[in-house]
């Protein structure tokens, strides 16, 4: 998912603005009563993060995540499917091993890129070489040639490893700036000799493959201590491997000073053709109006570089989690709730745009949805999403939450429609009535979101039940209200950097087949 977008709209604390004395609630205080003494978080997040792991689409992973997440739920008596949107590229990632071994032998941190190709079992041991400052396209067209056989790094040399609060506690003012000034230099003369190639970092790779290079090098830093952003790979044969930041920093000081370092490359994985690919979808009937509904909503797949236990594990354990107490303590709701775990949110919110188009019927009959998608913290923002009585619905499910929840939550009503951030977006799109429940950041961005290191350690579990809770008690408020919701939207504002009239978010198509060449 994206960084949250600014609130245009007026902000307010809940607690000033819901000073309404809480009426004591039997259900509520056992949503909390189960919640806190009876929490299965930390056994979902240690068999989805530690034992599944990753869940990349079309990987033998997200099918089981998908698998396990029906049996988990019809373990708790709730009933669940898997639900067919489309097919994806199938791959497996198997072992990655990069050693240095020239001029000296050194084991290195790296890690191939999600879809790279393997290498043979034995691996390949090549020199490494640099993208040259060539004066243009002409000048790297002959000298490509030359990358056959070797190992070609395309990324630049970061002058620091250290995060800029790190300077900024412990570096001179002078030389902070300095140091800043002399990365902004060096990243637009990075840009500019990838720009001569000819080529653009998407397609450079490709180029290299062809010249016959034995793989690409890169180092995709993600601005903290130890942490790279792991995507896929852009080449069909060769492999791409993502080194991190320190030792890529070596290596390059090596290859300029003309020390000819060698790697040894063994990156195994699989090509599995094309595999179906699934959203998991989870119901308690409704009793009273059961052809309405109230959504529960989080991704279920991930990025691959580590387990994605902030970006979703934590939304998915969530939502979980709710469906479970829900379950216990609610278990003949009004109206029926749902839950959606979508399959490739991170290819463009594919899995919720199908579920979108599969089902007019719930679309259409949807009281309101609640997606988590920003990571581990304690829910602190909820917006109106541009629907005009928003505050009205939102703000009685509100009221209905311990105060130690609410508190900490600012709300903006009725706030504007969310671009395509996540998969509430979708439904937004759709003219229905869809909320993110947004976190505090826990470093998120720079940290764990699509990181080698989004892994369970870095689960807040506090966090993650406070918001279990919150989910519970939405779904159960607005399943009981006795009021439909209003669908009506905001005139929309004026563009401040052009002025023009802005218009709502248009529905999307979802991309139903997906990585194939
Ligand atoms: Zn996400």
């Amino acid at each position: 998912m994206k960084k949250p977008v600014p609130f245009l709209f007026l902000t307010m604390l809940l607690s000033g603005s819901l000073a309404i004395a809480q009426v004591k609630n039997p259900v509520v205080d056992n949503i909390v009563k189960e919640a806190t003494e009876n929490s299965q978080l930390e056994l979902l997040g240690h068999e989805l993060m530690d034992v599944i792991g990753p869940r990349l689409v079309g990987t033998p992973q997200m099918q089981k995540a998908n698998d396990w997440a029906v049996n988990k739920y019809k373990g708790w008596g709730i009933t669940a499917r898997n639900e067919k949107w489309g097919e994806w590229r199938g791959w497996e990632r198997g072992i990655t091993h990069v050693d240095m071994v020239y001029p000296r032998v050194r084991t290195l941190d790296a890690m191939q890129l999600a879809w790279s190709p393997s290498t043979p079992r034995r691996g390949v041991t090549a020199e490494l070489v640099l993208i040259p400052d060539v004066q243009d396209s002409v000048a790297f067209q002959r000298w490509l040639p030359s990358a056959k056989g070797k190992l070609v790094m395309i990324s630049m040399n970061q002058p620091t490893g250290r995060p800029d609060y790190n300077w900024q506690e412990f570096a001179t003012e002078e030389s902070f700036a300095r140091m800043k000034e002399e990365r902004s230099a060096q990243t637009q003369a990075w840009r500019d000799r990838i720009n001569k190639t000819g080529y653009n970092t998407r397609t450079l790779p490709a180029a290299l493959e062809k010249a016959g290079a034995a793989g690409i090098v890169m180092s995709n830093w993600s601005n903290g201590f130890g942490v790279n952003k792991i995507f896929s790979a852009y080449t069909k044969k060769i492999p791409t491997i993502d080194i991190s930041l320190e030792d890529y920093g070596m290596l390059y000081r090596m290859v300029e000073h003309g020390d000819k370092p060698q790697l040894r490359v063994q990156a195994e994985s699989k090509n599995l053709g094309t595999v179906p690919t699934f959203n998991t979808i989870a119901e308690i009937r409704g009793t009273e109006k059961p052809e309405e509904y109230v959504m529960l909503s989080a991704h279920f797949d991930s990025w691959d570089g580590a387990t994605g236990a902030t970006d979703n594990g934590t939304g998915t354990i969530i939502m979980m989690e709710a469906m479970r107490i829900l379950k216990q303590v609610y278990p003949n709701p009004k109206r029926t709730i749902l839950v959606g775990h979508w399959g490739s949110e991170e290819q463009g919110l594919n899995g919720s745009r199908s579920f979108i188009e599969d089902h007019p019927e719930v679309v259409k009959n949807l009281q309101a949805l609640f997606n988590q998608d920003n990571g581990t913290g304690r829910v602190v923002n909820i917006s109106g999403q541009g629907f005009l009585h928003a505050y009205d619905y939102l703000g009685r499910w509100l009221s209905a939450v311990p105060r130690e929840i609410t508190s900490k939550i600012e709300t903006n009503f009725p706030g504007t429609p969310g671009g395509g951030g996540s998969d509430y977006a979708s439904f937004v799109a759709a003219g229905a009535p869809a909320f993110s429940l947004s976190s505090l950041s826990w470093s998120y961005g720079t940290y764990t979101w699509h990181t080698n290191r989004d892994t369970y350690d870095k689960i807040v579990f506090d966090d993650v039940r406070n918001n279990a809770i919150l989910a519970a008690i939405l779904v159960y408020m607005a399943s009981e209200d006795p009021e439909t919701t209003s669908r009506e939207r905001i005139v929309m504002p004026l563009n401040p950097r052009t002025g023009e009239q802005m218009t709502w978010p248009a529905q999307r198509q979802p991309t139903r087949s997906g990585g194939q060449e």
